[in-house]
């Protein structure tokens, strides 16, 4: 289904993805957050997976527009998003649509099982997202 996926994202622990200062403080320090970006990688239905991800509707805003680090177009900085089952930064669709990113293997097959259709409403009380280091993930 997926090429080129590295070996910690085909078996990703957690409900949250994209943080980066997460998975570094999980990777001990050794996170390298170009190991999770690759042109050559692959998944089926790569437009309908950022569409989902662009148009969840559980978000936690700050409005905190900025240029993103790698190109020109502004990005909402400090916005998370939740399909009430997994818990990503809403920069994840413009780095993984530009930027080549990389996604678990385990997230691509949630959000197939979905059919690729974001649920219509927030059941998730933000308190009980997935958040990096919150309890919620076992
Ligand atoms: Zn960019």
């Amino acid at each position: 289904m997926t090429k080129h996926t590295p070996p910690s994202l085909q078996h990703w622990p957690y409900h949250w993805y994209g943080f980066w200062v997460a998975e570094t403080f999980e990777a001990n320090g050794t996170f390298n957050v170009e190991r999770y970006r690759d042109p050559q990688w692959q998944c089926e239905n790569k437009e309908a997976i950022i569409a989902y991800l662009k148009n969840c509707p559980g978000m936690a805003c700050q409005q905190n527009s900025k240029k993103c680090s790698r190109c020109d177009e502004m990005v909402s900085y400090s916005t998370y998003m939740t399909d009430n089952v997994w818990c990503w930064p809403a920069t994840l669709a413009h780095n993984v649509e530009h930027h080549y990113f990389v996604l678990p293997d385990n997230f691509i097959a949630h959000i197939a099982e979905n059919n690729y259709t974001p649920p219509e409403k927030l059941t998730l009380p933000m308190d009980k997202w997935p958040w990096p280091d919150s309890d919620n993930n076992t």
